[in-house]
């Protein structure tokens, strides 16, 4: 076995890889760009090396830099995990020729897949059935047309370097082809830099069922079942699951066969997966898709069903040993599902959400939920790598069970600062058509109007929990500044009084899009009255549990809010509602300011002073409290600085644009 290898990844899948390594007891070393020097991939190897700046063609591409490490690190073979160099005959060759060993199949069968067009020349001798369709070196946009008119519509027209979905067209009628054409040329052309076309019968609502195969150097060969990767949003994975929902013994020992004979046919070494496309109508005829020589994103599934570790597979073979187990000694038990977790807005056409991810809670991995991810709370969603924040996967007994164990566990996901597609996906595998298994490409645009509902109005809880984690807050935030000020008649405990004390009820609007709801919270005794949506609820946050609870209107409700700037994100039984706090005097999170006056918005009674002049006071520290048009707001202080002067007094009434206090910076000063 190796010593140490090099992972010529990032993100999920170096973390996934060195996991496995480091259990074998291989060193590991990380490559990185400018991006990713604190990234959790870095972190986890032994050793790390910087290879450039972010775009990928300045460093995760550059196969030559990689290798160049590899060699000063002393690291005797590369993983190139999946996308980047993954499926890249020329770094593989250049790899060996190096003298280190490249963790995948041999050049010449990455060759042989890597265009779609020469792939299925191969199946084709080979024997597996291929979609009807044209995949010929010809591409005269005349002949096309004239070959996609005898497939007959819809067709697919397809780029044979494609990846990822991308390259694709679907055309319905003969008078849209030379238009579609030259649309996916030009997306070809761009992705892959090879503007090839091939044609295929475009099957109505197939299943993708994908079959995982691993070969050894000394030509032995192996399926480990399938995986059913039918759900799917723009020709893209979404949801995927092993084994395959209604397959039989018969049909798997059949496809297993296909895809064995598919390994053999290229002289095929490593773990590899032979794609499928499945009719949905009549005997649920199978052909040959695409084959990836690669590990695959979701091979997890794979993983769970079977108890095999297809890193650690992946790193035997390549250190020369034999396949670790015979066809007959491998077998599934129970189901798995994964769902793709990406920095995401599905409502905005899944459109990648960038940004800093300022929350992030997952659920607890157990014996029946994984989670593969490379990011942590702090890092950033940048817009040079593939969005996906992680791999979610449960297992269980049977589908039912995985399903119930994934739905719980999506519920416990909590990202804050970036969109995400949890709600997505919780609403995709709670459906009845994916909880009944009738699952096919066409699944999520089919149910299009269930998957993407309007937004519903925060409930009664939602915006009580939400007004009573913000009364919470504000008082911790007041304590704990009376705890750190030395003077025991500090105005900070004025502050936390004067909300112990106070009668009257503060109101705090929260909006969501444009409408407005307003909540009204007033002491009584150690609990709190709130008014919201017309419903009037005795609430309590519940201390001495584990995690954050409120007791609203008598009910335990396990929640939590994340501020963020002015929103805040309510997670409540299993959703998230994301409110803005409407304050506009509220400048607590914003960024660093200068200091000066600070003046009233509107016009209305001075309820607190909580400061006097010469106090020291932190950025964000609550300094006067307003009464106005109802609602109380708290002026806080926009900078550390000194109060400089204060202009009113308790119970003063002060017009719109009043100065009201005043604030020196501390840059300010000398
Ligand atoms: P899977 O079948 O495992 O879902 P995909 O084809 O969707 O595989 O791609 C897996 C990963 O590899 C994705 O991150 C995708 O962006 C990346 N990828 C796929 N093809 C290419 C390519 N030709 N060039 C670069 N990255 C690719
Ligand atoms: P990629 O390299 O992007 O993964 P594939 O050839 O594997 O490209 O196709 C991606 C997806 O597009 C498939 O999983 C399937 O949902 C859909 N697809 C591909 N070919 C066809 C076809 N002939 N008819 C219907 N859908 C297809
Ligand atoms: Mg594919």
């Amino acid at each position: 076995m190796f010593g140490k290898i090099l992972i010529a990844n990032r993100g999920e899948i170096a973390c996934r890889v060195v996991r496995t390594a480091r259990r074998m007891g291989v060193r590991t070393v990380a490559v990185y760009s400018d991006a990713d020097a604190g990234a959790l991939h870095v972190e986890s190897c032994d050793e790390a090396y910087r290879i450039g700046p972010p775009p990928p063609r300045e460093s995760y591409l550059c196969g030559d830099k990689i290798i160049a490490v590899a060699k000063r690190a002393g690291a005797q073979a590369i993983h190139p995990g999946y996308g980047f160099l993954s499926e890249n005959a020329e770094f593989a060759a250049a790899v060996a020729a190096a003298g280190l060993v490249f963790i995948g199949p041999p050049p010449a069968a990455i060759l042989a897949m890597g265009s779609k067009a020469e792939s299925k020349t191969i199946m084709g001798r080979a024997g597996v059935a291929l979609v009807p369709g044209y995949h010929g070196a010809d591409q005269d946009d005349a002949l096309l047309r004239r070959e996609a008119d005898a497939i007959g519509y819809p067709v697919l027209i397809k780029a044979s370097a494609g990846g990822g979905g991308k390259g694709m067209r679907v055309v319905e009628r003969s008078e849209d082809f030379s238009a579609a054409l030259v649309s996916a040329r030009r997306e070809a052309k761009a992705g892959f830099g090879d503007e090839t076309m091939l044609l295929e019968k475009y099957l109505q609502e197939p299943r993708h069922i994908e079959m995982q195969v691993f070969a050894d150097t000394q030509g032995e060969c192996v399926h480990l079942f399938e995986r059913d990767c039918s759900v799917q949003r723009r020709h893209q994975k979404v949801v995927e699951e092993a084994p395959a929902p209604g397959m039989s013994a018969a049909r798997r020992a059949e496809m297993g066969a296909a895809a064995i004979a598919a390994a053999k046919a290229i002289g095929y070494v490593g773990a590899g997966t032979v794609e499928f496309i499945v009719e949905a109508a009549g005997s649920g005829a199978f052909y040959f898709m695409e084959m990836n020589t690669r590990l695959q994103v979701e091979h997890p599934v794979t993983e769970m069903i079977t108890g095999l570790d297809l890193v650690e597979w992946q790193l035997r073979i390549a250190a020369g040993e034999r396949l670790p187990r015979r066809q007959a000694e491998i077998a599934i038990v129970g189901h798995a599902i994964e769902a793709r977790i990406y920095a995401e807005d599905p409502d905005r056409g899944f459109l990648p959400s960038t940004g800093h991810i300022a929350h992030l809670d997952a659920p607890l991995p157990s014996e029946h939920v994984r989670i593969d991810s490379g990011v942590r709370a702090g890092d950033d969603i940048s817009r040079y790598y593939d969005p996906m924040l992680a791999k979610l996967i449960a297992s269980g007994a049977d589908r039912p069970e995985a399903l119930r164990r994934l739905g719980d566990a999506l519920a416990q996901y909590r990202v804050v600062g970036v969109a995400t597609n949890v709600a997505f996906l919780q609403r995709l595998i709670a459906h009845p058509a994916f909880v009944g298994a009738k699952l096919d490409t066409g699944l999520i645009a089919r149910h299009r109007a269930d998957l993407f509902p309007p937004a519903t109005a925060p409930s009664a809880t939602t915006l009580a929990v939400a007004a009573l984690a913000e009364i919470t807050r504000r008082r911790e935030r007041a304590a704990a500044a009376a705890v750190s000020s030395s003077d025991p008649y500090s105005p900070w405990h004025a502050s936390e009084d004067w909300w112990l004390n106070s009668e009257r009820a503060i109101t705090l609007t929260y909006a969501v899009d444009d409408a407005a709801y307003p909540v009204s919270v007033r002491a009584a005794g150690d609990a709190w009255i709130v008014d919201a949506l017309g419903e009037s609820m005795s609430a309590s946050a519940a201390t001495g549990r584990e995690s954050p609870a409120f007791d609203i209107a008598g009910v335990h409700v396990a929640a939590e809010v994340v501020p963020l700037g002015d929103e805040r994100h309510v997670f409540c039984g299993g959703e998230a509602h994301r409110l803005r706090l409407v304050d506009p005097l509220a400048h607590a999170d914003e960024e660093p300011r200068q200091g000066g006056h600070l003046t009233a918005p509107m016009s209305g009674a001075i309820v607190a002073v909580l400061v006097k002049p010469g106090d020291a006071v932190s950025r964000g520290a609550p300094l006067l409290i307003l009464e106005a048009m109802k609602m109380e707001h708290t002026i806080v202080a926009p900078t550390a600085g000194i109060v400089s002067a204060i202009h009113y007094r308790q119970g003063d009434q002060v017009p719109e644009g009043a100065d009201l206090i005043d604030v020196e910076a501390e840059a300010d000063k000398g």
